[in-house]
């Protein structure tokens, strides 16, 4: 069993591929539950009045916001900005314009790489040896 230090409370947990433990994850299960009720009854609410009704953190509500795990329904009621160009956004970390610009910027990365390029590093690798044994 993988023992893990859990990052958020420091308890001992068995690590289970996710880096807060079991009982961080059940609070942050149900402080989530929490805030996607209250948005859903109060679709224009903003974070400040959403942390304070549900006693949930702010900073909770806009990483659940960012994570895309929550969404703000009323298309008016823009709680995050896009982290690329700072248009307001309701969900997530990017504007879809930036979601779709960084894909097409992704896939050129991609296929700029050329698929018949040796690695120099074996033929170099090769050199060094032959110099070694035309040196004696
Ligand atoms: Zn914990
Ligand atoms: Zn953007």
């Amino acid at each position: 069993m993988n023992l893990k230090n859990c990052i958020r409370c420091g308890r001992v947990y068995a690590y289970d591929g996710f880096s807060i433990c079991q009982q961080c994850r059940r609070d942050d299960e149900e402080d989530f539950r929490k805030v996607k009720e209250y948005l859903n009854e109060n679709p224009g609410a903003n974070v400040a009045e959403v942390s304070e009704v549900t006693g949930v953190d702010a900073k909770k509500i806009i990483q659940f916001l960012k994570d895309g795990r929550l969404e703000v329904r009323d298309e008016n009621n823009l709680l995050l900005d896009c982290e690329r160009c700072g248009k307001p956004i309701r969900t997530g970390r990017f504007c879809e314009k930036c979601s779709l610009e960084m894909q097409r910027e992704l896939n050129q990365a991609i296929s700029r790489k050329d698929p018949n390029n040796i690695p120099s590093g074996k033929i170099k690798e090769r050199m060094r040896i032959a110099d070694k044994y035309r040196k004696r």
